[in-house]
């Protein structure tokens, strides 16, 4: 962060022994110090009977110890203090491990502020290593993620001497802050950690949320700026309709639209870096087609890289159908091509002799080598690092990039995850898609499912019931795949062609299971979530989803993606026996909406934005303080403001906004070295 660089070591009250354990914390200098902010803060003010204490929540008790510390063993490097505290509502018992120091400070008789979880029944409560304090403690205090050797209180009294130093240069510009009404640094960092009242920590906190937001986006348009000013492959000549003429179909007027745009990029004669996000069902293969095939009558190779062997067959079979006799010639690299096929692709590659190559991670490789590369397409980018996304793009000279995603994401944390990229949007399903009907049911319906999916395989139709876990878990009451596969071929579905599907399979195994169904070699699929990527068999159109409570929104859109492809009406039955209210308003939301981004929308208002920054590929520094789901006001404020900023400094180059600067360098830094 934009502030003192000094090494840890060297504060006052420090030393080398302490250094060592704060820097375990990511602690390494006076700024980091200052930037590490209390997890919870403590009211003194705010005491709870012990009797009263809510089990498994924060609270502050003020108690007198009334028993010696009891010192016992248990095993060779874990020793236990215990002793007894009591209020006038009543006595608990307090538990502390191998915490020497803090045991041998407790005196029979005083009285002590005791912040943590109380446990127990009526008869006795307890807390283990809870926070302890002088009772004379007032105000708030602030409570940091403490380690065994370093307390929070260690912690409270090396950041009060920090603050005393030289804190640093503000990171926030002079007039972004009075533009927006923000405290200043010193004000803030002195608040967060001591506050002075309620509402002046609630205005250090705001600061910081918008001045953590504010660096992070500053960051991804700097970045974006300069991907911008590559230059690219030139394409001059749109051949939008002439590939219209090979569809089946007419392309919606998003498809067409979003292909203009990624035309549009790519005659600019910068590089395209384009993030084209659509339902499932949208049509997004289409558009990359489409972009692929500009590319070829321009004279360019493409290279389209899907997550698994059978999607990448299925795009090659779908492209070849589309352009068979157009001249642009396909081509397909998966690891399971026998070394022959695998080195003929290659040499047609290298010699130019292929237009455009589908394939999987096999693209990858050191020795797939383009004749002239200029652009790279990843489907289902989520399922990609960006890494991955990288090595596709070296092996051109700065091909353009287009990456696809089902993944409906609200408009803006998509900014933000995909800050580096332009974003197009395919908002309409191609015509006379049917809606989805979605159902939600307890467990007692499972026979009349049963029948329910019997009927559409006598009919000819296929289906899937989809599980949470692969295997069975003896402590959750959960349908495992292979629990509900065995179950059913020996007994509802004896004599069908049913079969299993999950992640533990390796790759071979998996493919060989989906072709199979998509073959329609099998009536009904047993699976995890790893149906959950784009295949696309139109025949399946019932889809039952066990333990659906356990699923995030999103997943359950895009598990439900599955159905509904085809001219067939499809039924999705979510199955829960889940009693919460919640639960139930949450799943009900699936069964009222096909929309993505509606569901998105909701998935990330009740359950954080955890399922769309679950993986840890989209390669953003970890926030402090602000967080996607309840700062997004503040998100979009220093979103714009950042656009006010860039407008009048592009390449931050002014003296004033020197101390900002150097806050990116340091944030993308450590992200660099993570
Ligand atoms: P996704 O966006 O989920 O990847 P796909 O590209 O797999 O969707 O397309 C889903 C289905 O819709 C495919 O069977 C495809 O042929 C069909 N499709 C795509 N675009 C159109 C269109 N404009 N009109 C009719 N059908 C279309
Ligand atoms: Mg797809």
């Amino acid at each position: 962060m934009a502030s003192n660089n000094t090494d840890i070591r060297f504060l006052k009250g420090v030393g080398e022994k302490r250094a060592e354990i704060l820097k375990k914390k990511g602690i390494d200098t006076i700024g980091t110090l200052l930037r590490f902010y209390p997890r919870d803060y403590i009211d003194y003010s705010n005491v709870t009977p012990i009797m009263r204490a809510p089990f498994d929540e924060n609270v502050c008790i003020k108690a007198k110890v009334t028993s010696y510390v009891e010192e016992s063993k248990k095993g060779p490097n874990m020793k236990l203090y215990r002793f007894i505290a009591e209020d006038e509502s009543g006595a608990m018992q307090v538990t502390l491990f191998n915490q020497t120091y803090l045991a041998k400070r407790i005196n029979f008789g005083s009285e002590y502020l005791f912040y943590g979880k109380v446990r127990g029944n009526f008869v006795m409560r307890s807390m283990t290593s809870p926070d302890i304090f002088e009772s004379g403690f007032s105000g708030i205090h602030p409570i940091y993620r403490a380690s065994a050797n370093m307390s929070s209180k260690n912690i409270e009294r090396i950041v009060k001497t920090a603050l005393s130093t030289n804190i640093g240069d503000d990171p926030l510009p002079e007039s972004i802050r009075e533009n927006n009404n923000l405290s200043d640094l010193s004000f803030a960092l002195s608040n967060i950690h001591f506050p002075k009242t309620n509402e002046s920590l609630i205005r250090a906190k705001r600061r910081l949320v918008f001045e953590e937001l504010f660096i992070l986006q500053t960051g991804l348009a700097l970045l974006k700026n300069k991907k911008r000013s590559l230059a690219g492959s030139v394409v001059s000549q749109n051949f939008k309709a002439e590939f219209e003429e090979k569809l089946a179909f007419e392309l919606t007027a998003a498809q067409s639209r979003v292909i203009d745009e990624c035309f549009n990029d790519m005659s600019s004669g910068r590089v395209m870096n384009r993030l084209v996000q659509g339902d499932v069902g949208s049509g997004k293969t289409a558009v990359a087609a489409a972009v692929c095939y500009i590319m070829a009558r321009n004279g360019f190779q493409s290279a389209f890289m899907a997550p698994t062997e059978i999607l990448a067959e299925q795009h090659f079979a779908t492209l070849s159908n589309i352009l068979g006799d157009s001249g642009v010639r396909c081509g397909l690299l998966t690891g399971s091509l026998t070394a022959k096929q695998k080195r003929e692709v290659k040499e047609k590659l290298a010699s130019g002799e292929i237009d455009i190559i589908v394939g999987t991670h096999a693209l990858l490789t050191d020795n797939v080598e383009f004749a002239r590369l200029g652009l790279a397409v990843t489907d289902e980018q989520h399922r990609f690092g960006v890494a991955q996304r990288a090595k596709l793009a070296a092996k051109g000279n700065n091909p353009h990039t287009l990456v696809m995603s089902a993944t409906p994401i609200p408009r803006t944390l998509a900014l933000i995850l995909h800050g580096d990229l332009d974003i197009s949007i395919i908002d309409e399903y191609p015509k006379g898609r049917q809606a989805i009907d979605t159902y939600l049911v307890n467990s007692s319906y499972h026979t009349r499912l049963y029948n329910f999916i019997k009927k559409h395989i006598a009919e000819g139709r296929q289906g899937y019931i989809v599980c949470p876990l692969v295997e069975e878990n003896e402590e959750l009451d959960i349908k495992s795949a292979t629990q509900v596969y065995e179950e059913l071929i020996e007994n509802e579905f004896k004599g069908y062609r049913v079969a299993l599907l999950h992640g533990k399979m390796s790759g071979k195994q998996k493919d060989a299971v989906m072709r199979d169904f998509k073959d329609g070699k099998t009536d009904l699929l047993i699976s995890t979530t790893v149906i959950e990527v784009g295949v696309d068999v139109p025949n399946a159109v019932v889809m039952v989803i066990e333990n659906a409570d356990r699923f995030g929104l999103s997943q359950l859109h895009q598990l439900r993606g599955r159905i509904g492809r085809g001219e067939y009406k499809s039924s999705c039955v979510l199955v829960s026996d889940n009693k919460s209210k919640e639960t139930k308003e949450r799943l009900k939301v699936i069964t009222e909406t096909c929309d993505g981004f509606k569901i998105a929308d909701e998935d990330l208002r009740l359950r954080g934005p955890g399922d769309f920054l679950g993986n840890r590929q989209h390669g953003l520094p970890d926030l402090k303080i602000a967080d996607f789901a309840n700062d997004m006001e503040t998100l979009r404020l220093a979103g714009e403001q950042v656009k006010v900023l860039l407008k009048n400094d592009p390449r931050l180059k002014a003296e004033e906004n020197k101390p900002l600067r150097d806050a990116i360098i340091e944030l993308y830094k450590k992200l660099n070295e993570n």
